[in-house]
Order: structure tokens, then C-alpha cells, then sequence
């Protein structure tokens, strides 16, 4: 089978996902900070990347699938000590609200998930190494800064010199308490403790203080896929500096190459605007659950834009995924009618009607494509069973590639399928109509029914009672 192809971030085209090794495609994804839900912009990116990993899986490859949880930071320090929690208190409980959603969304778990702070032994090494080797430099209060002019492929990934670099003083353009840098350029590996930093530092050789950011992923990448490894990624927002960084410190350290491959999505838009919370447009998964859209029918939704072109999230597209989930799964159901539920088949191992939808997602994954090709051979499946075309043996077969093609791109029918429970706001908006019904206020009961629609609920009386459902 041919190998899909993927833009290339550092070369700037396509290329084949091979593994270097010959075995398993070994790639790292940036984690989450977590400090706060991760929101639906975050899960585009987490979504596309479990995309590429499904896509890999079926072109005939082991994958080691790394993904890190950035558990210390400003932010992750900042917030815990707003609230008045232990650090590891505060980024276990956001760490787990992550995990929940990454179910929900049906992503695959990757196979190692360090954090840092677990891993700040292993930092330590690495900024020594930097520091033996000359790329780095310990400054007056104990931090310790990669010296950027010590490595001169720095701008290799985001075309540096294609723009002005800034060779500006030190402490000009930055925060004021990391003045004493050679120069602007040059980026922090390791961190001196600072008060507001409280309890959170860790012992080093320079003084106590905790790693930077870029350095954690370089370590921890390094660490668990080897000095060199087939693909990095994240979102497009990483790419300079976070990823440039991480490449000088990596490769200045090893001298072999990083990762060989750059893979970045781009970002997301909320009716037509960058996700901000002065917006209130920072949407999360439960978000999304409130307004009875299923997980699933999100994942829809990040899968259907193609990843390199911003995708415009509006709440009319969940609408529209769930319906083109409905007939997926219906088509689902008929086959299975036809395969007869007794026989299980066989996983396949061809595509059959389906190699098209295959070819576009290994064609870039070209989801907007794949997806199309999806709807026209379901739509030519259902022409058959209705003329009663397929014998139960083709229908077996059929539903073995089905199944196949819904593995790639992720998408279950459980959560569909099961009514979404009403957050309580729905819940009380309707119990508050029954009543006003039972009182024979019925302007008032049509009034709140129309908020109930607003919300995205319909409902419907039974005899002594009614029932909620998610509007089409
Ligand atoms: P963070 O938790 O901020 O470190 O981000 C986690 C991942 O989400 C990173 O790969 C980011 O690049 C990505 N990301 C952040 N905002 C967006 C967005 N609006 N659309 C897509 N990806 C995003
Ligand atoms: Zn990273």
C-alpha cells in the first residue's frame, strides 16, 4: 500500500510517513498546560493529530505515540496559587478533566504521557549537556539561557532570516527580570525561583528553580522516542518560537538530527473570530454537551475542515454533523440487517467501496475530500440494499471495510445513539413549562418552549409527563 503523504513543516512539502526505523512511526505531540478545561480549538489539534496516528495505523504501521502534560509553567504556578492549591493538586484535577474529554472525543490514549515536573531530573541533564558543550550560559541569578548564536542552523523551521531578526539588547523587548541575557534571542532552559514562584522549584546544579517550557518537550521527546524520531507536533501557534527552541536545543545537545518531519494545524475560529476570553468565545467540550451536541458529533465537526486551512467552528455545524452521523449510522444498521446480526465478520483488510475515502485522507488528510467520497459510496450502498442487490456474504464484506473506515476516522455511534442527558438549565426550563401547562398558562408554556428551542430542546408531552430530546 502506498504510504499516505503529509505536509512537511521544515521542508515545505509533501513527504511520505515512514518510519525511519522500519517498524514503528515514532512522533510527540505538545500537551496540554493544564491549568484550566482545554477548549475546542486545543481539540482540534488533539483530534487531527489522533487523525494522523488512525491514518498511519492503517497504511500498516506500529505507532509510538508521545504526548506530554505541561504541569509546571507561569500559568499552571500562577493559578494554583489564586486558588490556594498545591501545584499537583491543581494540574492533577485539570489533567483529569483532559483525560474525560479525550474519551468523549474517542482519541486514542497515546502510549507514554510524561509530565514534566515527573521528568526534572532528566531536564537537568540536558541544560548541563547545553552548558558543557557551550550553548549555553548560566546568568547571574542561577537561570540558565540557550545561547542562540552558538547554533547556526537557528530559524531552520520558521525561516528566520526570511524576517528580521531581532539582535536588539537584552532586556529592551522582554520581561525586565531577564536582563541579564546576552542577547534578546537567546531563551530560557532553566528558570531561577522566583517569590511568586512559591514552594514550586526544584533543586539543580545553578540554584533552585524549575525547567522552561521548550526545554521540558525536547527532553521528554528524547527521552522516550530516541534523539531522533519521525514527527513533531502541535498547533500552528507553536511553531516559532516553541518548536524552533526545541530543535536548537536538541540537535546543539546531540548533534543528529531532531524530529525529520514538522507537523502543525491550523487554528481554529469561532464564527469567524480568534478564540479570546474577553470574546466569551473560549468554548470547551461541556460547552458543546450543554447545548445537547454530542462529543461525537464534535469530532465531526474538527475532523470535516481540512487541517491546513482554518476551520470556522459555528454552532450550526453541529447540527449538520450530527445529522451526517445519523445517516452513517443508519447505514450502519442496514448492513448489519443485511449481514445478518449472527455472522461476525472478519476485520477486513480491504477498503472495498470505501479505497477512496482512504486515498484522500492519505492524501494530506484531506478530510473535506475523504468525507465526500464517504457520503457518495454510502449513498450507492443504500441504493443497493433498497434494490435488494446484496447478498448477505457482500453485506458482511461491506460492513467489515465499514468498520474499517469508521475506525480511521474515530467515529462511535454509542454516544450518538444514546440521548444526551439535559444540563440542568434545560431541565428546569421544561419542568417550569409543565407546570405553567398544568396551570393552563399556555403563553407561558410556549414561551418557555421557545427557549427550549433556542437552546437547541425539543419537547414533547406524554400522558403524565414529558420528554426531552436534542432538536435536529
Ligand atoms: P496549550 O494547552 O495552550 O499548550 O495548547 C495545546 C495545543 O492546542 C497546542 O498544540 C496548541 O497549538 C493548540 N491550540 C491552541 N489554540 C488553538 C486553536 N484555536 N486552534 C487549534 N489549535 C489550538
Ligand atoms: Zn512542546
Amino acid at each position: 500500500m502506498a504510504e499516505p503523504l503529509l505536509y512537511d513543516s521544515l521542508s515545505r512539502s509533501l513527504q511520505p510517513l515512514t518510519a525511519s526505523d522500519g517498524e514503528t512511526f515514532r512522533f510527540y505531540c505538545c500537551g496540554p498546560t493544564v491549568y484550566g478545561p482545554a477548549h475546542i480549538g486545543n481539540f482540534r489539534t488533539f483530534v487531527i493529530q489522533d487523525l494522523l496516528r488512525r491514518v498511519v495505523e492503517a497504511s500498516g504501521l506500529k505507532t509510538k505515540h508521545v504526548r506530554n502534560i505541561t504541569d509546571v509553567d507561569d500559568k499552571t504556578i500562577r493559578q494554583s496559587q489564586t486558588e490556594g492549591k498545591s501545584l499537583q493538586a491543581f494540574t492533577e484535577y485539570w489533567a483529569e478533566r483532559f483525560h474525560a474529554d479525550c474519551e468523549a472525543l474517542n482519541l486514542l490514549e497515546p502510549h507514554v504521557e510524561p509530565s514534566a515536573v515527573d521528568h526534572i531530573e532528566i531536564q537537568v541533564r540536558l541544560i548541563q549537556r547545553l552548558i558543557d558543550k557551550g550553548n549555553a550560559y548560566v546568568a547571574e541569578d542561577g537561570s540558565v539561557y540557550f545561547r542562540v548564536t552558538s547554533f547556526a542552523d537557528y530559524g531552520k523551521l520558521s525561516r528566520l532570516h526570511e524576517r528580521e531578526i531581532t539582535t536588539a539588547p537584552a532586556g529592551t523587548l522582554q520581561s525586565d527580570d531577564e536582563y541579564d541575557r546576552e542577547s534578546a534571542a537567546d531563551f530560557a532552559l532553566w528558570k531561577a525561583h522566583k517569590e511568586e514562584d512559591g514552594p514550586n522549584a526544584w533543586p539543580s546544579p545553578w540554584g533552585k528553580g524549575r525547567p522552561g517550557w521548550h526545554l521540558e518537550c525536547s527532553a521528554m521527546s528524547m527521552e522516550y522516542l530516541g534523539e531522533s524520531f519521525d514527527l513533531h507536533s502541535g498547533g500552528v501557534d507553536l511553531l516559532f518560537p516553541h518548536h524552533e527552541n526545541e530543535i536548537a536545543q536538541s540537535e546543539a545537545a546531540t548533534g543528529k538530527p531532531f524530529s525529520r518531519l514538522w507537523f502543525h494545524s491550523t487554528h481554529l475560529l469561532v464564527e469567524g473570530h480568534k478564540m479570546s476570553k474577553s470574546l466569551g468565545n473560549l468554548f470547551t467540550l461541556q460547552d458543546v454537551k450543554d447545548r445537547g451536541f454530542s462529543p461525537m458529533a464534535l469530532r465531526y465537526v474538527l475532523i470535516a475542515g481540512q487541517y491546513r486551512q482554518p476551520l470556522n467552528f459555528t454552532w450550526d455545524s453541529l447540527n449538520a454533523a450530527r445529522s451526517a452521523l445519523r445517516r452513517l449510522q443508519q447505514l450502519h444498521q442496514s448492513l448489519s440487517a443485511a449481514a445478518d446480526d449472527t455472522s461476525s465478520p472478519s476485520p477486513s483488510s480491504d477498503w472495498g467501496p470505501f479505497q477512496p475515502v482512504y486515498d484522500a485522507l492519505a492524501n494530506n488528510l484531506n478530510t473535506p475530500d475523504a468525507l465526500g467520497k464517504l457520503f457518495t459510496a454510502a449513498h450507492q450502498i443504500e441504493r443497493d440494499l433498497q434494490a435488494s442487490q446484496v447478498t448477505r456474504e457482500a453485506a458482511a464484506d461491506l460492513l467489515a471495510a465499514y468498520d474499517r473506515v469508521l475506525t480511521v476516522f474515530g467515529f462511535t455511534f454509542d454516544t450518538e445513539a444514546a440521548p444526551a442527558a439535559a444540563p440542568a438549565e434545560v431541565e428546569a426550563l421544561a419542568a417550569a413549562r409543565w407546570q405553567a401547562k398544568q396551570a393552563r398558562d399556555f403563553a407561558r408554556a410556549d414561551a418557555l418552549r421557545n427557549q427550549l428551542t433556542e437552546l437547541g430542546w425539543s419537547v414533547r408531552d406524554a400522558k403524565d409527563g414529558y420528554e426531552l430530546t436534542p432538536a435536529n
